[in-house]
């Protein structure tokens, strides 16, 4: 029997990679940024490692608790010490950082959690930051993938339902432009009904508008909200964006961050909601 050689087997979709090409040459100074999420996909690809961390979801959360909430995450400890160094490496900081505990505040969202590891390494806490969050993003697909099914229809909170982060965009999807939020992290999408402010429920159509880019790209605009200042990208789309392509997108519509910015919104610094989830190493 032939078997494909392994390169040829760990060749990735052709697609991901013309775009992440795209992405580098539009974005030159986003070159560390983008070879710690091409390393993420790749890892994401290589799938039984982290399905087999899956934990069950908690029966007893509160409705409004995502599935992560409160879960025990079992991974194989020395694999993913390697796997996070890898990443601490291609960053030239922290490489003494504790990878596992690393992964924990990266899923939790704990940002002071991630910036104390960083500076009990002597570590750069914002390069250290972002390393957590790619390194976490393996993981969080592969639980978004297994608990998928166990998503509540009835799911109505601004944040993701599986991993609690706020969504990166709210996508508008088919004829009937449903409104679809997605998860940056997880990948998880989730439809709520249009014109409610996801991070703060603002329905009052006075206090919710839009900025629209001012010429071309009649596809994207901006969605904001007076009420508590906040932002969210939204874009019209025939069908929901492949999970790979949700945080390039995110890079390559950063102008409407800085539109959004220098008219005085913000994307909350909070996440949607506190994970309190805990990650063990088990020994090889
Ligand atoms: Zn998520
Ligand atoms: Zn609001």
């Amino acid at each position: 029997m032939l078997w494909p050689s392994a390169r040829l087997r760990r060749s990735r979709n052709v697609e991901i990679d013309e775009r992440l090409a795209q992405a580098r040459r539009e974005n030159p100074e986003a070159e560390a940024w983008l070879g710690l999420l091409e390393a993420a996909l790749d890892e994401s690809e290589d799938g039984a490692r982290w399905e087999a961390a899956v934990p069950q979801a908690a029966a007893d959360r509160p409705v409004k608790a995502p599935l992560l909430y409160r879960a025990h995450v079992t991974v194989d400890g020395r694999a993913v010490r390697k796997w996070v160094r890898r990443l601490l490496d291609m960053n030239g900081n922290g490489r003494d950082v504790d990878g596992v505990a690393l992964l924990e505040a990266a899923v939790c969202q704990d940002d002071a959690r991630s910036d104390a590891l960083a500076a009990s390494a002597g570590a750069d806490p914002h390069a250290v930051r972002v390393v957590g969050q790619m390194a976490a993003v393996p993981l969080l697909r592969a639980c978004a993938r297994s608990v998928a099914d166990q998503v509540p229809a009835t799911w109505w909170e601004g944040y993701c339902p599986v991993c609690g982060a706020w969504p990166v965009v709210a996508e508008y999807t088919g004829l009937e432009r449903k409104r679809l939020l997605r998860c940056g992290r997880c990948a998880t999408g989730w439809a709520i009904p249009l014109l409610r402010c996801v991070f703060c429920d603002e329905i009052q159509h006075d206090n919710l508008a839009y900025l629209t880019p001012e010429e071309g790209e009649q596809t994207r605009r901006v969605e904001i909200c007076r009420t508590c200042n906040g932002y969210l990208k939204g874009v019209a789309t025939v069908r929901p964006t492949a999970a790979w392509s949700i945080l390039i997108d995110d890079l390559m519509t950063v102008h409407l961050d800085v539109a959004a910015l220098e008219r005085g919104y913000r994307r909350p610094e909070r996440p949607g909601y506190a994970l309190e989830a805990r990650i063990e190493g088990r020994p090889a």
